[in-house]
């Protein structure tokens, strides 16, 4: 069965990525999205084209333990370790919070220069930006209420009302199974749905459902995985020297033990 679903994936990406990912906006069923155009900027700078020793991560802040408010704050594995890249690089991070279908549009337009946001590779995304190495594995997972008995693997949720977060790989997983998929810019919205029986199940990245579950008594996380996904960061297409610079980085984190630590301060092993 996951053989079969992950084929299908790979076919649902192929023929509707280049839409929903290739910065084309939202997508027209996006009904339960709000507004979200505006961004909420940290730090100093201004608008339009990046310069000088800013470096700037475009990301979507509703994604713990990756990317999430503390405070005023933005914080989070993501940000933890797009920060070390700009510092070994001599630039200051700035962080930019937008719609997760945003992000790579901000990059293309040059107001980023990264996209840092569990940004899971794929191919259609390969065609609109460049991926860097990837620096953490991920997995698609269901949230289902705590008391559902009826869904107990990936099968079950087909034909399903299934919330999802606009524009990630579990909308496009979400749409290739039911067609009443539910989409949301903030999986915690998703969640809060579930909670409140407007929709059957949640899918969404692994870390990120035990971080929202860890939060709501009313649901629970299934175990079984459905997709295995890599996280890298995106850069303008073409900007090699960028990619490179930052693989450079990574490689130093990774081998160091640094980019290990930033992920067991918010991820706590079982
Ligand atoms: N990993 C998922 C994707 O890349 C979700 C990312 C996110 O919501 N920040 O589509």
């Amino acid at each position: 069965m996951k053989k079969y679903l992950k084929a299908v994936f790979a076919f649902a990406m192929t023929t509707t990525m280049l839409f929903a990912m290739a910065g084309c906006g939202s997508s027209p069923e996006a009904n339960n999205v709000e507004e979200q155009n505006t961004e909420v900027t940290q730090g100093e700078g201004t608008e339009g084209e990046t310069t000088g020793d800013v470096f700037v991560m475009a990301t979507n802040a509703e994604f713990p333990p990756y990317e999430f408010y503390e405070g005023q704050d933005i914080v989070g594995i993501d940000v933890e370790i797009a920060r070390a890249v700009a510092e070994s690089m001599g630039k200051e991070l700035k962080v930019e919070d937008m719609a997760f279908d945003s992000i790579i549009p901000a990059i293309l337009s040059g107001k980023a220069d990264i996209g840092v946001a569990g940004m899971t590779v794929t191919e259609d995304r390969k065609a609109s930006v460049d991926f860097t190495d990837t620096y953490v594995k991920a997995s698609q997972v269901i949230i289902i209420k705590a008391d559902n008995t009826e869904i107990t693997g990936a099968a079950d949720v087909e034909g399903k009302a299934i919330g999802v977060q606009l524009g990630t790989t579990g909308d496009l997983y979400a749409s290739d199974v039911t067609d009443t998929v539910e989409r949301y810019n903030k999986g915690f919205e998703a969640v809060q749905a579930l909670a409140q029986g407007k929709i059957d199940a949640v899918i969404i990245d692994d870390q990120v459902a035990k971080a929202l579950a860890a939060d709501n008594a009313d649901v629970k996380v299934l175990d079984e995985p459905f997709t295995e996904e890599e996280y890298a960061i995106a850069v303008k297409k073409g900007n090699t020297e960028l990619v490179e610079q930052i693989n450079a980085a990574l490689a130093e984190l990774k081998e160091s033990g640094k980019l290990q630590e930033i992920v067991d301060k918010y991820i706590t092993a079982e």
